[in-house]
């Protein structure tokens, strides 16, 4: 049996008429950037994910870099961001001029530790950046009240969580704004690159839509510096039939990690938290082993692709080593890196796949 780690033709095929047409639709148009198209997707999205604005931008990472202008913050300030995540998080925050602070990740939940972002706030720390990280929603109440403490702006990382909910609210709506990514591997995926912010703030979503659109307010009225991040028409109709669809497959996506958990439920390896009230989405369903290479490599002789989300911490990648910061500040994430082990994980994914993927792993375990 064959397992990819990812299937986008499976997801491509259960919708393809549907999308088809709605492309289609698009190119005879041809309206290909802006238009009713992107409004109605913002529209929508906004109204799925529970705040009063969003704008649509060219990709996630844009989305994050746009946030943290629109919030004013660059040179001489601090943001404090985790140390596991894709590297967007912390790139974003040094490209605009500010300073990267990590904080390590909880045990188990993979999450930033509230209580190192507590022990990193200094005199110039201007926000923290939690990432819902692996589909699971950070510790939101917690680090509200460190925000709120010290005066701090919340930009939440969506990336991976797209219509992940804590105590019943869904990520997104805790934060000053939001940022998701549409990369096509996501939870909520074009068929190309895309993103979105989302805010409930009438005075920031003002200043984000400026930002991605040349600092246009109307047409050649450029009030400040702004850039090129839009989000394309055909992008957003390829959205608009897919977002119909999210709740669907992220039921799918929770039976799949429930179904993992229970054919793994063994002191072996370590399967992620299934839990109410903080409702990961598991855009990727990581275990950690020992042995690890070891494991790997004998699922990918029995035909199953795993992935490794991250390989570093940030703080250890070489674009980093500027810092200078050592494993020790990191006991978390220094302990995980070479444990972590992504396994398949989509909706489409089958009860069959998943039990030769376990059997294979704990094959392989005992
Ligand atoms: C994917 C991702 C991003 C960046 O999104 P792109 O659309 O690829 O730019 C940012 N943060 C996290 C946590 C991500 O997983």
């Amino acid at each position: 049996m064959n397992v990819p780690f990812v299937d986008l033709n499976a997801q491509y095929q259960s919708i393809k008429s549907e999308v088809d047409q709605a492309i289609f639709d698009c190119l005879e148009k041809s309206h290909f950037v802006g238009g009713q198209l992107v409004l109605d997707f913002e529209n929508a999205f906004a109204k799925y994910i529970g705040t009063k604005h969003c704008v649509g931008c060219a990709n996630g990472t844009d989305a994050l870099e746009i946030a943290l202008n629109a919030l004013g913050i660059g040179s001489g300030d601090e943001v404090i961001v985790p140390a596991c995540s894709w590297i967007s998080t912390a790139e974003v925050v040094t490209s605009s001029g500010a300073e990267v602070v990590f904080a390590d990740i909880l045990p188990n939940k993979y999450t930033i530790d509230p209580e190192d972002i507590r022990r990193k706030v200094s005199g110039k720390t201007k926000a923290i950046i939690p990432v819902h990280f692996f589909g699971r929603p950070a510790e939101m109440k917690e680090i509200l009240d460190i925000a709120r403490d010290f005066n701090l702006k919340v930009i939440e990382d969506c990336a991976q969580a797209h219509g992940a909910s804590y105590l019943g609210q869904k990520v997104g709506t805790f934060g000053d704004i939001a940022t998701f990514s549409f990369y096509p591997g996501k939870n909520l995926g074009a068929y190309g690159d895309a993103g979105a912010i989302v805010t409930n703030s009438d005075e920031l979503v003002e200043v984000v839509r400026m930002i991605g659109n040349h600092g246009q307010k109307g047409k050649h009225n450029h009030l400040r510096i702004g850039r090129n991040s839009r989000l394309d028409t055909v992008q957003a109709a390829v959205l608009g039939v897919k977002l119909k669809q999210l709740d669907n497959w992220t039921k799918k996506r929770i039976q799949n990690a429930r179904f993992y958990n229970q054919l793994l439920s063994t002191d072996l390896v370590k399967t992620p938290l299934i839990e109410e009230d903080v409702r990961s989405v598991f855009h990727l369903y990581v275990v950690r082993v020992s042995d690890r290479e070891k494991v790997r490599n004998y699922l990918r002789e029995k035909g199953i692709q795993t992935a490794i989300h991250y390989p570093e911490p940030l703080p250890f990648v070489k674009a980093y080593q500027y810092l200078g910061l050592s494993a020790k500040e990191f006991p978390v994430s220094n302990e995980y890196k070479s444990q972590i082990l992504s396994l398949p994980m989509y909706p489409e994914l089958t009860k069959e796949q998943i039990g030769y993927v376990c059997e294979s792993l704990l094959e392989k375990m005992r």
